[in-house]
């Protein structure tokens, strides 16, 4: 990456609202059939230049072609039973009527493949590619099969590196692994969710990445937080062993959370997505409150390693506001490059 303190964003943007029913999480499709593909691809094009326009140097998809992060990956698999659903609760938080694993997983085809050759010829800026984690797939299912959440997330594990084996010769430079869950189980993340993440990883040559956060702005994340004190403490768990893991770069929530800075020097070395945009709030950052964080963070990231961006996906916003905030995002930035180019 050539450019001093690269911005991004966690993952999804919002949606026009003639594809999908605005600030809505699990969105139905305003289309179907072929205008269904085709609005698909509109939205694609239009996320990525507004992406452009807003100056975001990583671009991505903004995960336009899915109604959700985790469930529309796991709707392609083999295995899944998405007729019958059940409720199950989600990182311990918030009931929510997920598909069940009834046979051996298995990937029938590419899930996201065509989607990422589509974005690769419209742009010559790097792509960021965002899958769910194997711990947070595990998380967003009930299990009749293999009654084992370990053995389960090893399963698709093996199944992400299929599919992100094919995003990188797709053209894709970064791919993202999206695991809040990280942020909740962590002796099992300790004992088995980062090596299923080395196993998705398993062999690739471009660069890749964890997102952790403490979720969507939606009121059951929100609340949650509310318990969590005045000091959230959660990533000193996990950054040890993440540390001296094969992930290239850790994306965090930092914007307005209550993680202490401090605790990124436990992953010193790693490149880190430092996350300067609020997702939880429709106020636009000003350019100066983002640079007041990322200056912050570079007292524990190498300036060479810092990339900023926003705390999570911004799909529950409106798009007036998700602009605005990459505009802040890419302004913010843009103070303290010329500050530390002097
Ligand atoms: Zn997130």
């Amino acid at each position: 990456m050539k450019t001093l303190l690269p911005t991004s964003t966690a993952g999804s943007l919002p949606k026009p609202s003639w594809l999908a029913q605005p600030e809505t999480l699990w969105s139905p499709w305003k289309l179907q059939g072929d205008e269904l593909i085709q609005g698909k691809q509109d939205a694609l094009r239009l996320c990525l230049d507004d992406q452009q326009q807003a100056g975001i140097d990583i671009v991505s998809d903004g995960e336009q072609t899915r109604q959700h992060f985790v469930t529309t990956f796991i709707e392609h698999l083999n295995g899944v039973d998405f007729e019958n659903r059940k409720t199950v609760r989600i990182r311990n938080r918030y009931d929510a009527s997920v598909p069940g694993v009834v046979g051996e997983v298995s990937r029938q085809k590419p899930v996201f493949v065509d989607d990422a050759k589509y974005l690769r010829q419209l742009t010559q800026r790097p792509i960021k590619w965002a899958l769910p984690g194997p711990m947070t797939m595990i998380d967003t299912l009930y299990d009749d099969h293999y009654k084992s959440r370990e053995k389960l997330a090893w399963e698709f594990a093996k199944i992400l590196n299929q599919e992100a084996r094919e995003l990188e010769a797709a053209g894709v430079d970064i791919i993202q692994f999206d695991e809040p869950a990280f942020n909740v189980f962590f002796d099992e993340v300790n004992d088995w969710g980062i090596a299923a993440l080395e196993r998705a990883i398993e062999g690739l040559k471009c660069e890749t990445a964890v997102h952790i956060c403490y979720g969507y702005g939606i009121k059951a994340n929100t609340d949650w937080k509310k318990t969590l004190g005045t000091e959230w403490r959660q990533y000193e768990e996990i950054f040890p062993k993440l540390q001296s893991s094969g992930i290239d770069i850790v994306s965090l929530e930092c914007q307005n959370s209550r993680v202490p800075m401090d605790l990124i020097e436990l992953i010193r070395g790693k490149k880190v997505m430092v996350g300067a945009i609020d997702v939880a709030t429709n106020t636009i950052e000003t350019p100066e409150e983002v640079a007041a964080t990322l200056r912050k963070a570079l007292q524990f990231v190498d300036a060479d390693k810092l990339y900023p961006s926003t705390n999570c996906g911004m799909t529950p916003l409106s798009r007036h506001v998700a602009y605005g905030k990459l505009q802040a995002l890419s302004a913010g930035a843009e103070i303290v490059r010329k500050e530390l180019q002097g």
